[in-house]
Parts: structure tokens; C-alpha cells; sequence
């Protein structure tokens, strides 16, 4: 077993943990699939400008090196990281030594290496919940937000041709089919499902498939028949909503309880469900469980009789320990008790499930974005699962950018600098948390007072205990100041002589992109559209920076390009006529207009689509991100009337 990697970074390489991940999964997989390794040796090359995180080939991965850390990171990032060798590896037996007929059962492989990353960091867990409470946070958020966008399809799609499958490495194919994999494991059971797999293997090995082939070793194993699960989850888009219906007594007893189910128009299927309801109350300085129920729900309404008597505690969880997959309304009382006590609740899996419903709830314009960033200020600081801890200061962020009413924006996003610059002063020294909070505390400045503080930090002044002004850190400060308009060009070149590599190259494309001036986006839009040989890397480092806040004027003559382009792309005019499909989706979805008067640009953009023939995938991109757009109108519109 090799693991290979550029010199210049070799001494950055920490091959001692990652052969013990790999080792790690290497005796789970052999035990629970019950087939040795089948390829003899197995190499891990991590590579630069790689597009993807990972490719399974047999016997030798390729990985993307920013996986090989040149400076320090949170647990989240080793989280994330042993994750991808563990899907990769899980590949050896799921894609490579039972391979899938044709790209129709993409998902497969892609679901099961999801979930068996997932499984093998739940068994060698010190805290099995842990990995699942990430697996909500991370997978399920992901799946949720594809779902719900205009290009979302059944998880078992019909591969026409090689540009759907392209487009099909989504959201559906990885996070969603994993969800219900999951979901699997707990109708057939745990110990059924995986002598089905062992079984699959034996029978399968070297040899080619399709869904049925594992479902029917499934169900052999089990007994259950399975053909109505593949109906309601696999063949069917779309998440369904569910919410707590009840009514009490002057006691404050229920007097009946329901769950109610949902589903949106343009996928109306309602399914079956087994969940789980929670039922919490405030005691002392904690948020505790003192109720639980199981039931099965299907259609419109459900009764859940078993709660009828008790007592409406502060706070009732449909899906509590996320037995399945569905977004989850709080009812009114539960959300204040979840926005102001979110710090008070023990266990991950309940606050990533608060986490999940509410970010819904703000997404879907019922929770209006100042209460968001009160909650995740509330609750961040304390939260213990780092990959929480990342989303969730890149959801507020993103919050304070595009959900707040144009009115209120400003003010929100002082509030949220100051709440960030608050929690990293209160945070411990050396903590993941003081990084975590460094890096959004870059990301959220918004003044002056903000940027002195970050140049002081560069120059190793007022530096925030324990925190150490890394390479990576200095980066994502240097494209903050840049975005600014504190640096010049000549201050970046500069911070690029200090990191003369190929990650300093594209970061300081990227900063040079992000400062306000139009000289630095129409070279930053030529280098990334026009160019001819610019890196992958360094055209999605400028394309990931381009559009900033507070910068709409210099970017305004944008709007316009944005169209030309999109309209070369699909023509596959000058350079797009060789370039691949990574180049064009960096910018068809980061270069997307993002102005702060967002209405009128959908007027234009809606007319412009009416009258340009586009190609299926690049109407596809460009679709989802109007669906965005029009998703933050209705945020912004929501947060206007409740201010
Ligand atoms: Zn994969």
C-alpha cells in the first residue's frame, strides 16, 4: 500500500493517519462484505488541479491535494477527508468488484460508498451518534437543498446520454440515495442488510448489476418484499414536510395529535414513513427528552394517539433521531423554545436535526434571517460537531448576504460580524472553534474597525490567542481585505512571494478577483472566460471570488456578460470548444449575477431564457440558479413584512 504525493509538499503529508484510516477500513469492509480485498495493492496519489475530491480507480485513487494540509485545520476537515478515503476505498467491492450494468444505477455506487463511509466511521466511533449527527449535517442538508431545486429527479434516473450523467453527480445521486439507504437499513435491519450485501458480493463478484440484483438479495435476505420502497423513494422526486397538528386542553394536556405530511406540486407523492416523535422540555440549565414515540405515517395526516393525555412540552421533534427522510416543521412554540435554548440541548443528532428545521424554515421564508443569525450566534459557540460548526457560518452568512431585506442588510450584517468577532473573543485558545470562528470572522467583515483588525493580524499584531496566522489563514484574510479594497495588486504579488506555490498562485488570483475595482474584474472575467490556458484551479479560485458584496456598481456591466457567455458556452464557441465540463459549470454557477437589487435582474434574466436556445445542461445550471434567486426574493420579502 503506497501513498504518493508531490515532493514540494511531502513534508505536509501525514501518511501515519491516513494508512490507519485506510487500514481502519480495510477490516471493516473485509468483515462486513465478506470478500477479501480482491486487487492486491493499493495505491492513494494525491494530485493537483484535481476537479473532484476522488476517483476509484482499481488499485489506485486519485485524490485532490488540498487534502494534504499545508497549514492547521479543524476536526471537521479530518472528518471530511477520512470520509472520501473511506468512500473511495468502499468502491473497491461497490463499482469495481461488482461494477453497475450502466450509468442508470450511478446513484448505487455512489449511495452505498456514501453511506459505507459513514458506517465505517459509525462502527470505529468512540460515539456511533457522532458520525450519524454528521452525516445529518452534512449529506441530509445537501440532499434537502438539491431536492428542492427545479432540476431535481428520481434518485434512479434514466441515463439517456453521457451529458445527463454528468449532470447527474449531484446532491440526488450521493446524498439523497445515501439518506435512503440509510433509511433501508433500518426497514430491513441492520444485521439483514448487510448479509444481503455479503451475498450480493458472493453471487456478483467480477461481474455486472443492476438495482433489482441487489434488491433481490435484500430481500432474500430480510424476507420483506421491497418492491414498494423502490416505488416511493427511488422512482419518485421530492421531500416531504412533516409537522406536529395538535390542539390541548386548558392543562395544557393534548387533547388529539397528528402528524401532517406535505408534498410540493411538482412532486406530490406523500410516502410512508416510520419516525420517531421527541418530546423536550426545559429543566434546569438543559433541553431533555422526556417522551418518545415511534409510529408509522402515511398520506395527509396520521394520529398519533399514544401523545394524547400528555402534557405539550416545550418543544415537540417530529423525525427525532432521524429515522427518515423528510423536512420537518416546528410548531410555534417549539421554535422559540428551539431559537432561544438551542445551547441547552445535549445530544448532536437532535441539534443537527434543530439545525436542519430550522435552516428550512429560513430557507422557505418562515423564519426570517435576523432570528437565524440570533440562533446560530446562540448556538455555534457550543455546538461540538466541527462540520455543524462549518455549515452553519457559511448558512448565516449567507443569510445576512442574500435573505435579509435590502433595508435591514446592513444592519444585519454588522450584527453578525459583531456576533462572530464576539464568540471568537470568548472562544478557547487553540480551540477548532477560535479557528472556525477566525476564518468567518474574515468572511462576515463588513468595517473598518474589521479590517484594521485583520491587518493587524498579518502582521502578527492583536492576534487572537492560540490562533496562528497560518498560510490558509492568511489567504482567506488577504481575499477578505481584497474584497474590501484594502489591498493593491502589488500587496497581493507580494503575499504571493511569501507562498510561492501552486495554492498561492490561485489564491491570489482569487484575491485580485474580489477587490472592488473595475479594472480587477475585467481581468479577473477575461481569466476565467476568455483565457485560453488558465489552470482549472486557479479559473475556480477567481471564479468563486468574483462577485462580492457591496460591489454592484464595478460589477453591473456583469449582468450582460454573464449572458454572452452562457450563450458561448452552449455553442461551444472559441475556447469552449476544448474545454471540459468543470471549466464551464465553475462559470456558469459562480459567475451567476448575484446584484443586491435582485428583482430586476430576474425580469431580464427571465426574458433572456425565453429567447436563447441553451443547451439542456447549461439551462439546467442556469435554472437553479434563478431558483436561488428567487428563493432569497421571497427570504427578503418574508423579513421585510416581520420588520
Ligand atoms: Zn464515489
Amino acid at each position: 500500500m503506497a501513498i504518493l504525493c508531490r515532493q514540494s509538499i511531502a513534508q505536509h503529508l501525514d501518511a501515519d493517519l491516513i494508512r490507519k484510516v485506510t487500514t481502519t477500513g480495510f477490516d471493516l469492509f473485509e468483515k462486513h462484505f465478506g470478500f477479501g480485498y480482491p486487487f492486491g495493492k493499493y495505491d492513494q496519489v494525491f494530485v493537483p488541479e484535481y476537479n473532484s475530491g476522488a476517483m476509484e480507480n482499481v488499485g489506485c485513487i486519485v485524490l485532490r491535494d488540498e487534502y494534504v494540509f499545508r497549514s492547521r485545520q479543524t476536526e471537521a476537515t479530518y472528518q471530511s477527508r477520512a470520509n472520501t478515503i473511506l468512500h473511495e476505498l468502499s468502491h473497491m467491492w461497490f463499482g469495481d468488484l461488482v461494477t453497475m450494468r450502466w450509468w442508470d444505477d450511478l446513484w448505487l455506487k455512489e449511495s452505498f460508498a456514501t453511506w459505507a463511509a459513514s458506517f465505517a466511521a459509525s462502527e470505529t466511533a468512540a460515539d456511533p451518534s457522532a458520525a450519524w449527527s454528521m452525516f445529518c449535517n452534512g449529506n441530509k442538508n445537501w440532499a434537502y437543498r438539491q431536492d428542492q431545486l427545479p432540476s431535481t429527479h428520481p434518485i434512479s434516473a434514466d441515463m439517456v446520454d453521457l451529458e445527463a450523467v454528468e449532470q447527474n453527480f449531484d446532491g440526488i445521486t450521493y446524498a439523497k440515495g445515501a439518506s435512503v439507504l440509510v433509511q433501508l437499513v433500518a426497514f430491513v435491519g441492520r444485521e439483514a442488510f448487510l448479509e444481503g450485501v455479503r451475498a450480493y458480493f458472493a453471487e456478483h463478484a467480477y461481474g455486472n448489476t443492476e438495482l433489482a440484483d441487489l434488491l433481490l438479495a435484500l430481500e432474500h435476505a430480510s424476507g420483506r418484499d421491497l418492491s414498494g420502497w423502490s416505488g416511493q423513494w427511488l422512482e419518485t422526486a421530492g421531500v416531504n414536510t412533516l409537522s406536529a397538528d395538535f390542539a390541548t386542553d386548558e392543562d395544557g394536556r393534548f387533547t388529539s395529535f397528528a402528524i401532517e405530511q406535505t408534498a410540493t406540486p411538482a412532486w406530490p407523492t406523500l410516502r410512508s414513513h416510520r419516525i420517531a416523535i421527541g418530546l423536550y422540555q426545559l429543566i434546569g440549565d438543559s433541553l431533555t427528552r422526556v417522551g418518545r414515540v415511534e409510529v408509522d405515517i402515511a398520506g395527509a395526516s396520521t394520529a398519533a394517539p399514544e401523545l394524547v393525555g400528555l402534557r405539550q412540552p416545550d418543544l415537540v421533534l417530529p423525525n427525532d433521531d432521524d429515522l427518515t427522510y423528510a423536512k420537518v416543521r416546528l410548531d410555534r412554540r417549539s421554535l422559540r423554545t428551539a431559537v432561544e435554548h438551542i445551547n441547552k440541548v445535549t445530544s448532536p443528532l437532535t441539534r443537527a436535526l434543530l439545525w436542519g428545521a430550522t435552516w428550512d424554515m429560513c430557507r422557505d421564508a418562515e423564519l426570517p434571517a435576523i432570528d437565524y443569525l440570533d440562533l446560530v450566534i446562540r448556538g455555534v459557540g457550543t455546538e461540538s460537531d466541527l462540520t455543524a460548526v462549518r455549515y452553519l457560518l457559511g448558512q448565516a452568512q449567507s443569510a445576512a448576504n442574500s435573505y435579509a431585506p435590502v433595508g435591514l442588510r446592513t444592519e444585519l450584517l454588522h450584527r453578525w460580524q459583531d456576533g462572530v468577532g464576539s464568540l471568537l473573543a470568548h472562544s478557547a485558545p487553540g480551540s477548532d472553534h477560535k479557528l472556525a470562528l477566525a476564518r468567518a470572522f474574515a468572511a462576515a467583515s463588513q468595517d473598518a474597525a474589521a479590517a484594521d483588525l485583520l491587518t493587524a493580524w498579518l502582521g502578527g499584531t492583536a492576534v487572537p490567542d492560540g490562533l496562528t496566522i497560518d498560510p490558509e489563514l492568511r489567504w482567506i484574510i488577504v481575499a477578505n481585505l481584497a474584497r474590501l479594497g484594502r489591498l493593491t495588486d502589488d500587496d497581493i504579488s507580494a503575499e504571493l512571494e511569501r507562498d510561492n506555490t501552486i495554492t498561492g498562485a490561485e489564491q491570489a488570483a482569487g484575491a485580485r478577483a474580489a477587490q472592488p475595482t473595475a479594472a480587477a474584474k475585467a481581468s479577473a472575467w477575461r481569466l476565467a472566460v476568455e483565457e485560453d490556458t488558465i489552470p482549472n484551479g486557479t479559473q475556480h479560485a477567481i471564479c468563486m471570488k468574483f462577485w462580492q458584496r457591496d460591489q454592484d456598481v464595478v460589477l453591473f456591466p456583469y449582468l450582460h456578460r454573464y449572458f454572452e457567455a452562457a450563450e458561448a458556452i452552449s455553442a461551444s464557441a472559441g475556447p469552449w470548444a476544448s474545454r471540459g465540463m468543470s471549466l464551464r459549470n465553475n462559470v456558469l454557477r459562480y459567475l451567476f449575477p448575484w446584484p443586491v437589487d435582485k428583482q430586476p435582474f430576474v425580469e431580464e434574466l427571465d426574458d433572456w431564457l425565453a429567447n436563447t436556445e441553451l443547451t439542456g445542461s447549461v439551462r439546467r445550471t442556469i435554472e437553479e440558479r434563478r431558483d436561488d434567486l428567487l428563493r432569497a426574493l421571497r427570504c427578503q420579502a418574508a423579513g421585510a413584512l416581520v420588520g
